[in-house]
Formats: structure tokens, sequence, C-alpha cells
């Protein structure tokens, strides 16, 4: 599903650090996200808070925890598959999101990195499922459910973030 391998081409010396609302937790990415996207599916709304969710999808390695600690919670979607969720042991902000067992890539949420720009949406997942005044923007890309390839999307994010 995701080409890993696809983000060794784009890993450089840029450090991304981000960290939860109350400050007790901190991380750094070694390396940038390989993609940003926006979720609106009923799961991602509900985690999220909001009408839908940002997400940066990185490499297992690439995330270090600097400060703090982060707590597990896991359950078992619809399809059968397991998955987890990290968040601030302190404040509960959700930092990370993945497959149980790992996939060699997690979902950073985008909203916890310092600086906003790495986390700029270049897709939209889960449309059909998007509130009635959601209107997506007319230069990302669309899918009705879940991405079949990621390539297009981590494509688009590499050359919009100068990477590679
Ligand atoms: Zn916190
Ligand atoms: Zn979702």
């Amino acid at each position: 599903m995701f080409a890993a391998s696809k983000g060794e081409t784009i890993m450089s010396d840029i450090k991304l650090e981000g960290g939860c609302q109350c400050g007790a937790l901190r991380y750094v990415l070694t390396a940038p996200p390989l993609m940003a996207y926006a979720c609106h599916c009923s799961e991602c709304r509900r985690i999220s808070g909001s009408a839908f969710a940002v997400s940066c999808a990185a490499l297992q390695d690439t995330m270090e925890i600097t400060q703090g600690e982060l707590a597990r919670v896991e359950w078992t979607v619809e399809s059968g598959a397991h998955r987890y969720g990290e968040f601030c042991s302190a404040c509960g902000t959700r930092i990370r999101h993945g497959s149980v067992p790992e996939m060699g890539v997690y979902s950073v949420r985008g909203g916890t990195l310092d600086d906003q720009k790495w986390a700029e949406p270049m897709a939209h997942s889960w449309l059909a499922s998007a509130l009635d005044w959601f209107e997506p923007p007319k230069d990302a890309l669309h899918y009705d459910g879940q991405p079949e390839d990621y390539g297009p999307i981590m494509e688009r994010y590499a050359a919009r973030m100068k990477l590679g």
C-alpha cells in the first residue's frame, strides 16, 4: 500500500519538531513526511474532534520522542484490521496512528507539527462521508473513499515541499 522506499529518496537533513497541546510531549521527525492528506471518514472526525483530520505519513523509524511519554489505545476497524493511536499521557493530544502489527509507516497528526507548512493536504479522502458544507480545494486530489494508490499523493507532496 505505502511505498516506503519512496520516502528514502527524499530523506534530508530537515528536522521537523512538534508536540502536544500541554507541552509535556515533544518529538522530532528526522526525515520529512512522505505526504500529508485530509481524511473525512467518521472515525477521523471523532478522533480529531473536528470536521476532518490531517495526517502526515512518516516512516516508522523517523520519529524520536524527545520529551514526555506516549500512551496508547488499540482497536479493530470494520474491515477487521487492528489499529493503534498514541497520545500525550498528560493531556491526551493524539500524536500518531498506525497499524497493528506495524507496517513501516504511521500517520502523524498534522496539527501537532510546529511548522504547519508540512501539513498542507495534497489529497482529500473519504469525501463520500464529508460534511455537506465542505468544498474540497480544486487543486487537491479527491477520493470518495480510501485511496488505492498513494503514489500520486506522495509525488505531489514531494514536489510541493521541494524534496528529492
Ligand atoms: Zn500534552
Ligand atoms: Zn479517516
